[in-house]
């Protein structure tokens, strides 16, 4: 799965969901967040970021982060 970071916050910009074939991204509180489990691990999102905020879960220490996006994106 991709997953947004914390870079994402304050980011007026939408690319990124409009790109996304699955429609797996959701609001949080101040940022977006990526649904672990619906996102199909395009990577189309990804250079669409302004932010540099959307990342691979196989980077080094991400597994905090997937579970804040999980708990975000189920709040719906
Ligand atoms: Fe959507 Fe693809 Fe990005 Fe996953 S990697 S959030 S499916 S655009």
């Amino acid at each position: 799965t991709y997953v947004v970071i914390d870079n994402c916050i304050a980011c007026k910009y939408t690319d990124c969901v409009e790109v996304c074939p699955v429609d797996c991204f959701y609001e949080g509180e101040n940022m977006l967040v990526i649904h672990p489990d619906e996102c199909i691990d395009c990577g189309v999102c990804e250079p669409e970021c302004p932010a540099d905020a959307i990342r691979p879960d196989t980077e080094p220490d991400m597994d905090e982060w997937v579970e804040f996006n999980r708990k975000y994106s189920e709040q719906w």
